[in-house]
C-alpha cells in the first residue's frame, strides 16, 4: 500500500474547520497536524458527478463532458450520463498500465464498471446495487454484504418520516462501506492505491443542515439534532480505522488524502431562475400542452408535443389558440416551456442558465451581454447588494464540450443563496427557505457549496497548509505524482505546496485519445425511473 484517497462526500471546509477546532474530528486532526489541511475548490457546478468526474480525469467539464446527472434534451441527445459518456481517461488506467493496482470503491460516476488492475465497486450516479469486478471480488463483497447498496435513497426511503432511523442507515452504510475497504485490502496483496467515498456525509449535509444550525429558516428546537455531524464523526473515525489497517495490513505507514468533492450550505433562500427569467420576459410558459398526457395513453401525443415544443418556433402559439387542449399542470414539464419564444432557461438546479436555441437567442450576443448584465442586478433579499456573480462558459470551461455547457451560470455571493430550476408555478423568484416539503426539492435544507476539504499526510507529504486556489482538477494528478507517474495531457497539475520532495516521474499520456459514448449505459426503463427521481431538482 502506498496512498489512501478517503472521500467525505460533501464535507464542507467552513464547518469541518469548525468542527476541528471543537475537537471533533481528531483522525482529520492528526493528518493536518502531521501534513497538510485546507480548502479543495469544487467544480462549477458542483455537483457530484461533475466533480467526481474532474476528480478522477484530471480535466475541465468542459474536456470530460459531465456538466449534470442528464444532459439538456436541446443540447444532445437526451440521456443519463454516465462513466460510459464521459471523455478522458480516469486514473486507474494511466496506473494500470504502470503495473501499479488500485482500487475505486463507491466512487460516483464509476458505473458502467471497467475492469481495472484492481477492484471496483460502482458508486452513487448508477444502479443502487453496486457492480463489483473482478467476479472473485464480488463473491467476497456480497458474501459479506448481501444487501449492499451504493448509497442510501433519501426519497425512496421516505426519510421525513422517521430522521433517527434514517440517519442510523447513514451510519450503518459507513461501516458498510469501510468493511468493504477491509476485505479489498485483504484481497490484494499488492495495492498501490484505494480511493472510496462515503456519500453518507453528503446526504446528511442535504437533509439535516436545518437541524443543526440554529438560524436556518427552517429551524424548529423541537427538531434540533446534530446528525450531519454525527456522520461526519462517523466518516473521521471509519478513516482512521481504515488508516491503521492499511499500516498492519502493508506493514508500512500509508500517504493519506482525505477530501470532499464540494461543500455543504444551508439554504436559506431559494432563487426560482426560470420563475425569474419569466417575471422579466425571457421565458414564456405555454398556455396549452399535451404534456397532461403523458404516461397515459396518448403518451405519443405527448412526446411528440415535446419535440415540437422544444423545435418548432411557432407552434406553441398556434396550440394556445385551441381552448379544448389541456392546461399545463400546476408542475409544469420541461417542455411546457414555450422554446420558440423562450430566449433564457434553467434547466437542473447550481444556476445553469441556458440561451434559447428555437428562438434563436443562442446566437445572439448582444442579448447574452444583455442578459448578463440583468443578471448581475439581481439583489440580496436581505444585504440589498448583488446577490450574483455571472459567469460566461468562456470563463469557466474550455475544451470540445463547450456547446454542451450552459452559456452563463449564476454563482450565489452568498452560499445560503440555492438556484433552483423546477418548473412549479411560483409565486415570486426569491423565497425564504421556511418550509421543507419532500415534494419541492426534496425537502432538501443544505444544498453544495463551491468550497470542500483537503487534509493530507504522510510519506511524501510536506508540512503546510494547502494553497487556497487548489483545484480538484489537481487530485487525480497529484496521487498519481504521489505513485511516481507524470500524467500528461490534463488540466490539473500536482498541488506542488503539498508535496514533499522528490522529482517527477514516469510520463504516462492520461487527457487524450478516449471519447464517451453517445449511448446510455442505462435501458430506457432504468433512465425513466431514474430521470423521474430528478425531475424535482430540475431535470427533464
Ligand atoms: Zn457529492
Amino acid at each position: 500500500m502506498r496512498v489512501l484517497a478517503l472521500g467525505l462526500d460533501g464535507a464542507d471546509h467552513e464547518l469541518v474547520t469548525q468542527l476541528l477546532s471543537e475537537g471533533r474530528l481528531p483522525t482529520l486532526a492528526r493528518l493536518a497536524q502531521e501534513g497538510s489541511y485546507g480548502p479543495l475548490r469544487s467544480t462549477v457546478p458542483a455537483f457530484t458527478p461533475t466533480a467526481w468526474s474532474s476528480l478522477l480525469t484530471g480535466l475541465n467539464p468542459g474536456r470530460h463532458g459531465i456538466f449534470n446527472f442528464s444532459t439538456n434534451p436541446n443540447r444532445g441527445r437526451a440521456r443519463l450520463e454516465s462513466a460510459a459518456s464521459r471523455s478522458g481517461a480516469p486514473i486507474w488506467r494511466a496506473l494500470g498500465a504502470a503495473g501499479l493496482r488500485s482500487a475505486f470503491l463507491f466512487v460516483p460516476f464509476t458505473y458502467p464498471a471497467e475492469h481495472i488492475e484492481g477492484i471496483v465497486v460502482t458508486g452513487y450516479g448508477g444502479p443502487a446495487r453496486p457492480e463489483i469486478l473482478p467476479v472473485a471480488a464480488r463473491e467476497r463483497i456480497l458474501a459479506a454484504h448481501p444487501d449492499l447498496v451504493t448509497a442510501h435513497h433519501p426519497m425512496k426511503e421516505r426519510w421525513w418520516e422517521d430522521f433517527e432511523g434514517y440517519t442510523g442507515k447513514l451510519l450503518r452504510h459507513v461501516d458498510e462501506v469501510a468493511d468493504v475497504c477491509r476485505l479489498t485490502m485483504e484481497l490484494e496483496p499488492d495495492l498501490s492505491l484505494l480511493c472510496v467515498d462515503f456519500m453518507s456525509s453528503d446526504h446528511a449535509g442535504h437533509l439535516a443542515y436545518n437541524r443543526l444550525d440554529p438560524e436556518h429558516p427552517a429551524h424548529d428546537p423541537a427538531q434540533a439534532g446534530d446528525e450531519l455531524v454525527q456522520v461526519y464523526e462517523a466518516v473521521d473515525r471509519a478513516c482512521g480505522e481504515l488508516i491503521d489497517f492499511a499500516r498492519e495490513r502493508y506493514g508500512e505507514e500509508p500517504t493519506v488524502l482525505v477530501l470532499s468533492d464540494h461543500g455543504m450550505k444551508p439554504i436559506y433562500w431559494t432563487f426560482h431562475l426560470n420563475r425569474w427569467l419569466e417575471e422579466n420576459a425571457h421565458l414564456r410558459y405555454r398556455r396549452r400542452s399535451l404534456q397532461p398526457l403523458k404516461g397515459g395513453r396518448l403518451d405519443y401525443a405527448a412526446k411528440v408535443d415535446q419535440r415540437l415544443a422544444r423545435t418548432r418556433r411557432g407552434y406553441a402559439r398556434r396550440l394556445d389558440r385551441l381552448p379544448f387542449l389541456p392546461r399545463p399542470r400546476a408542475e409544469r414539464a420541461f417542455a411546457d416551456i414555450d422554446f420558440g419564444s423562450t430566449r433564457a432557461y434553467a434547466y437542473a438546479s447550481g444556476g445553469q442558465l441556458y440561451l434559447g436555441e428555437a428562438s434563436g437567442a443562442v446566437r445572439d450576443p448582444h442579448y447574452l451581454d444583455r442578459l448578463a448584465a440583468e443578471l448581475a442586478e439581481v439583489r440580496h433579499p436581505e444585504s440589498g447588494g448583488p446577490a450574483f456573480a455571472v459567469k460566461r462558459k468562456e470563463e469557466l470551461f474550455h475544451g470540445p464540450f463547450l456547446g454542451k455547457a450552459p452559456e452563463l451560470t449564476l454563482l450565489p455571493f452568498d452560499e445560503r443563496i440555492y438556484v433552483e430550476a423546477s418548473r412549479r408555478s411560483w409565486a415570486t423568484s426569491f423565497e425564504r427557505h421556511e418550509r421543507l416539503d419532500p415534494a419541492v426539492s426534496y425537502g432538501y435544507s443544505g444544498h453544495h457549496g463551491l468550497t470542500g476539504i483537503l487534509a493530507a499526510a504522510g510519506p511524501g507529504i510536506a508540512f503546510g497548509a494547502v494553497p487556497e486556489t487548489t483545484e480538484i482538477t489537481q487530485i487525480g494528478p497529484t496521487l498519481c505524482r504521489l505513485l511516481g507517474i507524470e500524467l500528461e495531457g490534463v488540466d490539473g497539475a500536482p498541488i506542488a505546496e503539498i508535496l514533499a520532495g522528490g522529482g517527477e516521474g514516469r510520463h504516462v499520456a492520461a487527457g487524450a485519445g478516449h471519447a464517451g459514448a453517445d449511448e446510455s449505459a442505462y435501458s430506457a426503463e432504468e433512465e425513466a425511473v431514474i430521470l423521474e427521481r430528478l425531475r424535482d431538482l430540475g431535470y427533464e
